[in-house]
């Protein structure tokens, strides 16, 4: 049975490329990156699902009043197999991440580009290539009228890349009964370019929103201001000291250490000749389980009150995400070793359970005691501008899902 479904995989190129293209023209951005939501791009999966023979679909939309709509869409899709009792889950997530600068794009990124076995666009990897490998898994298994062993499920949510409430966190607050301790859960979110890597672990996270105050004047007599830029690019020049506070470091992960790093920085003011007196900048923690991501914050807080006195500055913290890592996924848990045995089986690889930088939903299941496993075979460009994919990564991670599901 299983050999018939990875047949018809083998000769699934042009129905990868074209749901690919498909989805790819469906911008998915959350509000907090200035998008819509995914609600476009859900009714197109829940259509192209429909069509693959899943019958049972369930919608578990998540209410948030910044979209139109109000509501950020969830679904599960089931397809029965012979014990009901049990299912292989692949999640994977609609949003996207803005595509950035489009100077540094060479095409259009909500516009398919096929060159030989590559596949370019905005979210073709991240998170496209799940989506794509588990609906062509189902359109083998319609297309060979096979029943696996267990049910084959997919489960598509919203807000990945922004923190998950509205996604996999809601799915798991509201429909708690959805996952169960025995299924077998894979998240195609992270991998390495040879597939060598299962993510079992993550370090907690911890993202940080610092707004600093001061007051703004003429930038002829800055004596007349307080100048919250400069304070700000001096409390942004400590963060990375952190990294001597938490020194850490566990083989397990990678990479082995802590990170701290500033990023987002919005706008202040408007023309060159104002210092300015408020200057919002974010700092994104990603920390080894040893530590209490508690005392990380406090410890950016202490750098906050050193550069508050320095500058004469007051500064406002404002949590935007803040998760303490959870126990990991046993290394010998039924989802990893029957993973390990199929990635060897398609690609030759032997494939080792490791810890990563945070970030992927898995830590939301395990947090409630489901064994999840995070595994892809993937290039590694994702969030980065001329985002691409491999269209032989994409059918033999389908493949990759077909032996776990047949065991
Ligand atoms: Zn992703």
């Amino acid at each position: 049975m299983s050999e018939a479904v990875l047949a018809y995989l083998d000769g699934c190129r042009e129905a990868v490329i074209e749901l690919q293209r498909g989805l790819v023209a469906i911008p998915a951005l959350g509000p907090d990156n200035g998008g819509e939501g995914e609600a476009a791009k859900y009714a197109y999966v829940r259509d192209y699902l429909q069509g693959l023979g899943f019958a049972d679909i369930r919608d578990i939309p998540a209410p948030d009043a910044r979209v139109p709509g109000g509501q950020r869409p969830n679904l599960a899709a089931v397809l029965p197999g012979m014990d009901a009792s049990r299912t292989l889950w692949v999640i994977a997530h609609l949003d996207i991440v803005p595509p950035g600068d489009l100077a540094l794009w060479t095409s259009d990124p909500y516009q398919l580009v096929v060159d030989g076995d590559l596949i370019f666009g905005r979210g073709v990897e991240d998170n496209h290539q799940a989506l794509v490998s588990a609906a062509m898994v189902a359109g083998g298994l319609k297309a060979t009228g096979g029943v696996p062993p267990i049910n084959f499920g997919l489960v598509c949510v919203a807000d990945e890349e922004t923190g998950s409430k509205y996604g996999l966190d809601y799915i798991l607050k509201s429909a708690p009964e959805l996952f169960k301790p025995t299924d077998l859960i894979l998240v195609p979110d992270s991998g390495l370019p040879d597939g060598s890597m299962i993510e079992v672990a993550e370090k907690s996270m911890f993202w940080l929103k610092v707004t600093v105050l001061g007051k703004q004047c003429h930038a002829s007599v800055p004596s007349q201001g307080v100048n919250t830029l400069v304070a700000a690019a001096d409390f942004i020049l400590r963060v990375r000291g952190l990294k001597d506070d938490f020194p850490a470091t566990d083989a397990m992960f990678d990479p082995p250490v802590s990170t701290f790093e500033p990023t987002k920085k919005e706008a202040n003011v408007e023309n060159v000749n104002t210092v300015p007196g408020r200057d919002v900048f974010y700092v994104d923690c990603r920390v080894l389980p040893v530590y209490q991501v508690d005392a990380v914050y406090a410890r950016l807080k202490a750098i906050g009150e050193t550069v508050a006195g320095r500058h004469g500055v007051r500064i406002e913290y404002e949590v935007v995400q803040m998760e303490q890592a959870t126990a990991p996924t046993d290394p010998e848990s039924e989802i990893v070793t029957r993973l390990r045995r199929a990635i060897r089986e398609v690609y030759d690889v032997s494939a080792r359970p490791m810890g990563i930088g945070g970030g992927t939903v898995a830590a939301y299941l395990r947090r409630r005691g489901l064994p999840a496993a995070v595994w892809a075979k993937i290039m590694h460009n994702a969030h980065q501008p001329n985002e691409h994919a491999s269209i032989s990564n994409c059918i033999g991670d389908a493949k990759v899902m077909a032996r776990l599901l047949f065991g």
